[in-house]
């Protein structure tokens, strides 16, 4: 050490080393700066730094050795060696980039230690060929002792230095880092100056190789100001990149945070709950929605938490204390399973009042983000609109789709439970009347109520819907026919009476068609086509409201669909004709009038009489024009005959139904010239019956136009006293059976008896139909009947005015013994 001090002392110049030491100081200095630049590039843009750095360095430490070496005076240097000079700044310049770009790329101890050889080594081998490159009469020995110190001492500091310079962050490693390297360059130098003692002896060497002292300075010099030179821009340069980076990462951050608040922002005002999980399962972040959803209190949830206890206390909010464990695994598997496999759906937990859609995805840093869905009132409106398909709106019953899935459930039951099932179709009799006559307000109360009165007869196991418009079905799993009928009678009670229906002042029935599985059908098709079968035929008939399927009930309702297709503008294409038949004042024979009675001949069929078209036609609704036509023709054909003879026209229930028929009749007499008084409609009982309050209303109305009504088939239906009573009715028609049974059912005299006298008290004529023989002749008269109509006195024959006009006589040569025998009895003259 002392010899060192002496070295620096006695062999050098001391203005040189301290400019030395200055350009050694400055180079450290601008290296680590450079070095710090260095951080904040990338890629080609890093190894340019690198590489600049290097050459600050490289360059710096040469010049500084030079200087030093130009203050190192033994007194006789000549020159230095061109080509050694040169190695000597070419291996420090290559050395320090090579150094710095290995350090840069490997960031370790074992990197830091091979960058520290690589720059030490190249610095001593520059010091020492620098040293060879001295050209004096002089042979220099070296101390070897020394020689390895120096290289030390050039290489330790290096292995602190340069990841001081590269990787410190502060000002204070920074200058640790410029001192270090620059105490190695100046130990090195000195430890090495320190190594050598010279011999004198004959100068070897040649000009032509050899730079001047002189010339020497001014290389250093360029090589010392190049240093700083390019130390000075580069740094200036890493200043402004520097302040741009710092500016950028200030943005950046305050970017940041501002994602930060409105990611915060965002994530309190979701509309899912959220809870984000690390990789270590452990919970990172969650959002207020997330605690609503569970009832949660802020504490209940904290930073580090797992899926378990999270779950736990979430569900524990939510389910009772018994389900909570197994919900839990639920949950837990799911999570498992829903990181496992991409786009699985979501897990959906039904609570009380709580339905939640759990989703969860992995995230790529390994941990997950779980999402939750409160889709309670999703599902409340998924429900109400399912409920709302499978169910009829006005009345809450099942509709026909839901009926259909109810249907062959059932059958499925007892197909395999060996039952049977009973279908029961029924219909609703004049529904189209209440609604026409009371409005659809009066019509929805009244289904609402058959509805409700419906569904209370329904016990377990048993279903009833509503198809659509008036008509309903039910299903019973039985065994015998006695339960069958049990259920069919219990329905029907629904519609016993006003109260019953419930369904207001008016009377609601229906009609009833039965079917069973599995002999009247394997499917459902099947069996509602046969129950509908037998509902039409109990519609038909009257008399019978409920109706079993019979084998052979498709025949006639494939006839039946024919016939009403056939009829269709029947009247038209002029295939419908009235013909009349007489009726007759029995006391002098006289004819009173004619019934218009209609005829179809159909093109294949034939004659096809009224009871077995007018139904249908009524069922089709081809009786209101079917009904007019006659009105019209009959009243046509009535204006030409004489003034005293009226017209009888048939009038059918479904007419009634008819608000406007007063007016259509008034048109039809207007436009015929008929006055209205010689207009008879005769009107069936049941006609009335059905809604008593508007058909007497209408009978009203036509009576007051100066129409007669007469109630027709007297004594087959209801035969109430309160119906004649409840209308003043200008004649009473005894049903044809009574008197063609008069011969030998004394009942049926007895009938015809009690009717004459119920005339008689209400002083209303009485007409008795069916008049085959002069027995019956005998009998009427002996009773008193006023008036009669039958075969004995002419069948229904074609228009009086066509028979006039051909010269024929209208009542025949039968009608005319028949009226002869009426006279005799009688004993008065005819007309
Ligand atoms: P209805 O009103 O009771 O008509 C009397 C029926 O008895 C007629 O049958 C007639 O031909 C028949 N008849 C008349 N005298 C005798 C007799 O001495 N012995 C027997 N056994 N029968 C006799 P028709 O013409 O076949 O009419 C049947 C039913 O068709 C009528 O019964 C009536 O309810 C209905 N009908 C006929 N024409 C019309 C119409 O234009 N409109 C409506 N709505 N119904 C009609
Ligand atoms: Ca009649
Ligand atoms: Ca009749």
């Amino acid at each position: 050490m002392l010899l060192i001090l002496q070295c620096i002392r006695d062999r050098h110049d001391f203005p040189l080393v301290l400019l030395a030491a200055l350009v050694c100081a400055l180079t450290a200095i601008g290296t680590v700066r450079l070095s710090r630049q260095i951080r904040w590039a990338h890629g080609r843009e890093k190894t340019a730094w690198l590489a600049t750095t290097g050459i600050v360095a490289g360059l710096g430490i040469w010049a500084t050795h030079f200087i030093a070496m130009l203050g190192y005076d033994p007194g006789f240097v000549f020159g230095y060696d061109f080509a050694e000079t040169a190695a000597s700044l070419a291996i420090v310049l290559g050395t320090s980039v090579a150094a710095l770009l290995l350090a840069a790329r490997f960031d370790s101890k074992t990197g830091s230690f091979c960058s520290a050889l690589l720059m030490g080594g190249g610095v001593a081998a520059m010091h020492y060929l620098g040293m060879a490159a001295l050209e004096m009469p002089a042979i220099i020995r070296w101390d070897l002792g020394y020689v390895v110190v120096s290289v030390v001492l050039a290489i330790a500091p290096f292995t602190l230095a340069i990841p001081l310079a590269l990787r410190g962050q502060s000002a204070g490693t920074g200058a640790a880092a410029a001192m270090l390297m620059a105490f190695a360059v100046v130990l090195l130098h000195f430890t090495g100056m320190t190594a050598i003692s010279l011999i004198p002896s004959r100068a070897d060497f040649s000009s032509d190789t050899m730079m001047s002292p002189r010339a020497m300075s001014l290389w250093v010099f360029v090589a010392a100001f190049s240093t700083l030179a390019i130390a000075a821009t580069a740094a200036a340069i890493s200043r402004r990149a520097e302040i741009m980076m710092r500016r950028n990462e200030r943005l950046n951050n305050e970017r940041l945070e501002l994602v930060g608040r409105r990611l915060d922002l965002a994530l309190e005002n979701m509309h899912q709950g959220l809870c984000l999980f690390g990789a270590d399962g452990q919970l990172v972040l969650w959002n207020q929605r997330f605690l609503e959803m569970y009832r949660l209190a802020p504490g209940d949830i904290r930073l580090g938490m797992t899926m378990r206890d999270i779950a736990q206390a979430a569900i524990g909010n939510r389910a009772p204390p018994a389900e909570i464990e197994r919900r839990v695994m639920r949950v837990l598997n799911n999570l498992d399973a829903a990181l496992e496999s991409h786009g699985r759906a979501p897990d959906v937990s039904e609570y009380d009042d709580f339905v939640v859609s759990v989703r969860s995805r992995p995230l790529p840093d390994g941990g997950w983000v779980s999402t939750f869905d409160d889709i309670t009132e999703q599902r409340r409106t998924e429900a109400r609109i399912e409920h709302l398909a499978l169910h009829d709106g006005l009345t809450g019953l099942p509709n026909r789709s839901k009926f259909n899935d109810l249907m062959d459930r059932a059958i499925d039951i007892a197909a395999h439970s060996g039952a049977r099932l009973g279908v029961v179709v029924l219909d609703l009799d004049g529904f189209k009347e209440i609604n026409d006559s009371r409005g659809h307000a009066a019509g929805d109360e009244a289904l609402k109520a058959v509805a409700a009165s419906l569904r209370e007869a329904m016990l377990e196991g048993q279903n009833v819907a509503r198809l659509g418009g008036d008509e309903f079905a039910a299903t019973v799993l039985f065994r015998e026919n006695h339960e069958l009928a049990d259920f069919v009678d219990r329905i029907s009670t629904c519609f016993n009476g006003p109260s019953g229906s419930g369904a207001g002042d008016f009377v609601v029935k229906a009609s009833f068609g039965v079917a069973a599985y599995p002999e009247d059908g394997l499917d459902r098709e099947q069996l509602c086509n046969n129950a509908d079968l037998a509902m039409y035929r109990a519609k038909e008939n009257l008399g019978e409201r409920i109706c079993y399927y019979e084998k052979g009930m498709d025949e006639s309702a494939r006839y039946r669909r024919q016939i009403a297709a056939d009829l269709r503008g029947a009247a038209e294409r002029g295939e419908l004709i009235i013909l009349y038949q007489a009726q007759r004042t029995l006391k002098d024979g006289c004819i009173s009038g004619y019934e218009a009675l209609l005829r179809w001949h159909h093109p294949a069929r034939g004659l096809v009489t009224p009871c077995e078209f007018i139904p249908i036609a009524e069922e089709t609704g081809e009786i209101f024009a079917i009904g007019e036509w006659v009105l019209r023709q009959a009243c046509r054909e009535a204006a030409r005959w004489p003034e005293h003879h009226m017209v009888a026209v048939n009038l059918s229930a479904v007419q009634l139904g008819l608000p406007n028929l007063p007016e259509i009749i008034a048109g039809i007499l207007v436009e015929t010239g008929l006055p209205p008084r010689r207009l008879e409609l005769e009107i069936t009982e049941t006609a009335i019956i059905g809604d008593k309050a508007r058909a007497l209303h209408i009978l009203r109305k036509l009576k007051a136009m100066g129409v007669s009504i007469a109630i027709d088939d007297f004594g087959t239906g209801y035969s109430s006293l309160d119906t004649l009573n409840s209308f003043p009715f200008d004649k009473i028609k005894i049903d044809k059976s009574f008197v063609t049974g008069s011969e030998d059912r004394p009942q049926a005299r007895a009938i015809i008896r009690a009717v004459l006298a119920l005339g008689r008290s209400l002083d209303v004529p009485v007409l008795a139909e069916g008049v085959e023989t002069h027995l019956h002749v005998d009998l009427l008269q002996a009773e008193g009947c006023d008036q009669v109509q039958g075969f004995l006195f002419g069948r229904p024959q074609c228009a009086p005015s066509l028979m006039a006009a051909a010269g024929m006589e209208v009542d025949g040569a039968s009608a005319g013994s028949a009226a002869a025998h009426m006279l005799h009895s009688a004993g008065s003259t005819p007309s």
